[in-house]
């Protein structure tokens, strides 16, 4: 089906499908590593190019072809490749994309992974890299060098919510000859579209919001030109980090529901955010969607909706924190976010608690706060389960004063 100029709601569905001999209504799990020739002739045109079809499964394969279609018509992109996890499509995107001598500027709020990735192996390997704020514009331009190549941006951060200005910070990468990736994992295509604002490659972990069950761990790469595409393809072949099919049909099947999902979740998102603003127990609130959040303009401005995610702060600080995280009944207490599940997670206590309070300061995670991941249950449901872990919190802080 040609869905190109059809709705976005309607690429969810149906873009990508690849049709068989059956009519099969999805594209099958075509769970096989190869795939045989019907003659010499044959074969040699296949690895000439000069036919359609498939050879091998790291190369290529229908599941992950329907699934790379579509992400590619979904981020406005040439094409996309399709990766065993998010952290393989970044690792994929620093190799097909730098060499030794090359540096690299990033947002300092990047996903822990991707930083750590760069700043261990890539520098063993001659990389260079500068961390910074990207959400004023001038650090990025203070920070190119003659051997710049890679502007790399995450917005809105995890966990701060902070937003960097994607056609502006494009703009300046594109007058340097610098190439731009996005890693659009927290806003997902429906709400973001950076190819559409200037960047050369997206990338995401299909293990959020894509997939968005909580069952798949999976990455991908989009590029907005072919050159690009075929940089990134050809690095993901020999470097072997493709999906698995039945990876692919999963991913497939929890992206079409994308849309319905994102709407019920933020529309939570938004009422929760401000009943926790109102609430005595809570002394901040970081959501794009709150009148006080700073950046909002530039959230209306560059995404189509405030998202599912946010964080705040518990009064009381670390202990706080931990009473509010044992007294949750509805939200689990859990890493990754973007799945029909609420989520919640502490990182002093839990993801961050490895390192020292100062380093934990410096990346702005501070003691008192908690990072909410909005699901699609019934909302009163999950502010009453918050409600009722709060009214612990406000116990404990009235034995702690006293
Ligand atoms: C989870 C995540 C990744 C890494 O993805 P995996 O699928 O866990 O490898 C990268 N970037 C962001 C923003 C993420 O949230």
């Amino acid at each position: 089906m040609n869905t190109k100029d059809k709705g976005f709601a309607t690429k969810l569905v149906h873009a990508g499908d690849q049709p068989d001999a059956f009519g099969s209504a999805v594209t099958p799990i075509y769970q096989t590593s190869t795939f045989s020739f019907k003659s010499a002739a044959h074969g040699a045109d296949l690895f000439a190019g000069k036919a359609a079809g498939y050879i091998y499964t790291r190369v290529a394969n229908p599941t992950l072809k329907a699934l790379e279609d579509k992400l590619a018509e979904l981020e406005n992109g040439f094409g996309a490749v399709v990766l065993a996890s998010g952290m393989a499509a970044v690792t994929t995107a620093y190799i097909a994309l730098l060499k030794q001598g090359d540096h690299m500027i990033s947002s300092s709020a990047v996903y822990g992974p991707s930083r750590a990735v760069m700043e261990s192996i890539f520098a063993d390997f001659g990389v260079e890299s500068t961390f910074v704020d990207t959400s004023r514009i001038e650090n990025i331009v203070e920070a190119i060098q003659p051997q710049t190549k890679m502007l790399y941006l995450e917005t809105p951060a995890n966990p701060t919510m902070e937003l960097t200005d994607l056609a502006a910070a494009c703009q300046v990468a594109k007058a340097n000859n610098i190439i731009t990736v996005v890693d659009n994992t927290f806003s997902s295509p429906y709400l973001q579209k950076p190819l559409d604002l200037g960047a050369d490659v997206v990338l995401h972990s299909l293990t959020k919001f894509i997939n968005g069950h909580a069952d798949v761990v999976g990455g991908a790469l989009v590029a907005k030109e072919e050159e690009l595409y075929k940089r990134l393809h050809k690095t993901m072949v020999l470097m072997g980090g493709n999906m698995d099919p039945h990876q692919a049909y999963m991913v497939s099947r929890g992206v079409k529901t994308l849309s319905l999902r994102v709407d019920k979740a933020q529309e939570s998102a938004g009422k929760i955010a401000l009943w926790l603003e109102k609430h005595p127990q809570i002394s901040w609130v970081n959501y794009p969607g709150l009148a006080s959040f700073p950046q909002r303009e530039l959230a209306l401005r560059q995404m189509r909706g405030f998202g599912t995610m946010m964080s705040f702060g518990v009064k009381g600080g670390l202990e706080a924190g931990i009473t509010l995280m044992n007294n949750v009944t509805l939200a689990l207490l859990a890493v990754s976010l973007g799945g029909v599940e609420t989520l919640i997670q502490h990182p002093a206590s839990m993801t961050h608690a490895g390192i020292s309070p100062a380093a934990r300061q410096e990346a702005g995670i501070t003691d008192d706060m908690v990072r909410f991941s909005v699901g699609i249950e019934d909302v009163d449901d999950i502010i009453a389960d918050l409600d009722q872990a709060l009214a612990k919190v406000a116990e404990f802080n009235k034995l702690a004063v006293n």
